[in-house]
């Protein structure tokens, strides 16, 4: 077994916030040889992995965890999450809708629910919270969110209220600074009175940057800069969002891109597809990393990959708007950057990341008989995981080694539906109703132990979120 432990720079760390995984029972690190050990020791410290190796000896005060019964991985990276939407779920008239039918309906809802003061940056950061908490019990250790809903045009706290609620539960956040400012009137997709001006936007995202970006490459906070899409942002806002995130290290640029609506919307109004349209704005380039990716010409993948964008499949919305699967294999050969995402709750209906990787791992087997195209469970959890923190300019995310973060997700090798598993890697995407992780760290902090999370009382939670949304169903 490799032995990678850097025991002269642990053994005298005094730190009482280590962890020794002990024994575990199979690890998969996703680092760049691939490993995958069985009954190995995995020593987290001063927020990073500080050695992964047989026997190795914790500093005093670690907290020794019996990890003999998990299958431990690197902590999932949601690489696409709209949190607002946690209040927005199931409605009634919206479960089965086309693209234009859903951005109506859940914007006359939101629009509805500010007027009754139902959406306020409390109400958002406790929905947001306890989309946190479903996330961290799927073994998400880090969101990427994008809010971009403003209503009356006023930049609320609503991303202050979210960030504040990521240090609650202990989940690496990434607020994005989402916008919306073509409306109905100006010939976009949304109306009027969820748009902002573009001078309104910057200014709000000058000042998250100032108060909450931190570049430091373990970052638990950090700010992007995140259009909703091209059909409903002026072309001016994707190239002022440059040159924000150019004068701000480790700022990056996320957006929406191909989902049927935009990419109708690019020809009909500029005669261009989405990418040319980014290509002319500044958004062809590394740091820039694009939500669904469905339905794009194949002549452009290439051009994907040679740029350095991230993209990120996010199959449950894909499926349930009617869009079909983004082409992953195609992604894959071209050698492009691709992560994985859930998207917001209005259009998955849940933030389970697990979970929407055994729906991937599945639909993809419809898209052609040769099972050697379908993506590969490892491949699919390398999406979720590696992939994901690479779209996000985030290399020591998403993999386990020595110096990568702290951040792991466990699952149980014993639950009543893994008996009789051979593949425990396999085992859990494919047998089903143990998605709930048993063990969670974060920055090389337990946040979910014994399968429940200790940072948030999840009762009360889901109590006093459910409490701001009385009104809404
Ligand atoms: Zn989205």
């Amino acid at each position: 077994m490799t032995e990678d432990v850097k025991m002269g720079a642990v053994s005298d760390v005094e730190d009482s916030a280590a962890v020794l995984l002990k024994d575990v029972g199979y690890l998969v690190t996703f680092d760049d040889d691939q490993r995958e050990l069985k009954d190995v020791d995995v020593l987290l410290t001063n927020g990073v992995v500080a050695g992964i190796g047989d026997s190795v000896v914790p500093p005093p005060g670690a907290e020794v965890v019996d990890a003999r019964g998990l299958l431990v991985l690197p902590g999932l990276v949601n690489a696409h999450q709209h949190l607002y939407q946690v209040g927005f779920r199931s409605f009634p008239e919206l479960e089965r809708v086309d693209m234009g039918g859903w951005l109506a309906g859940l914007h006359g809802r939101t629009l509805s629910a500010w007027r009754s003061n139902h959406f306020t940056p409390e109400s958002v950061g406790l929905v947001a919270k306890a989309g946190m908490v479903e996330s961290v019990l799927s073994g998400v250790t880090t969101i990427a969110d994008q809010h971009y809903v403003f209503p009356g045009g006023q930049s609320d706290s609503y991303l202050e209220s979210m960030i504040a609620a990521a240090m609650d539960v202990g989940v690496r956040f990434h607020a994005g600074r989402g916008s919306m400012t073509l409306g109905r009137t100006h010939g976009g997709s949304v109306p009027d009175e969820v748009c902002q001006e573009m001078s309104d936007v910057l200014n709000h995202a000058q000042q998250l940057i100032e108060d909450h970006h931190d570049s430091d490459p373990l970052a638990r906070i950090r700010i992007d800069l995140a259009p909703c899409g091209l059909h409903v942002d002026r072309p001016e806002m994707f190239e002022e969002f440059v040159a924000l995130a150019d004068a701000n290290p480790g700022v990056g640029l996320h957006t929406h891109a191909y989902q049927e609506y935009d990419t109708s919307f690019c020809l009909e109004k500029y005669d261009a597809t989405p990418w040319q349209m980014l290509g002319e704005l500044g958004w062809q380039r590394r740091g820039v990393w694009l939500a669904h990716m469905v339905d794009v010409p194949h002549s452009e993948i290439q051009q994907y990959a040679a740029a350095g964008v991230g993209i990120v499949h996010v199959p449950a919305p894909d499926l349930r708007l009617g869009w079909g699967l983004a082409p992953v294999r195609a992604y894959l050969e071209a050698g492009c950057i691709l992560g994985f995402g859930t998207t917001g709750s209005a259009s998955n209906d849940g933030c389970n990341q697990l979970g929407d990787v055994r729906l991937a791992a599945l639909a993809h087997r419809t898209t052609g008989r040769d099972p050697e195209r379908w993506p590969s469970v490892r491949e699919l959890l390398q999406l979720a995981t590696r992939g994901s923190a690479d779209c996000l300019n985030r290399p020591l995310l998403g993999r386990l080694a020595v110096g990568s973060a702290a951040d792991i997700a466990a699952w149980s090798l014993d639950s009543i539906d893994r008996v009789g598993v051979h593949d425990p890697v396999a085992g859990l995407v494919l047998t089903g109703i143990s998605d709930r992780c048993e063990l969670v760290v974060v920055g090389g902090k337990i946040v979910v132990r014994d399968g429940r999370c200790i940072t948030v009382d999840e009762t009360e939670l889901a109590r006093q979120a459910r409490a701001t949304m009385t009104d809404q169903t």
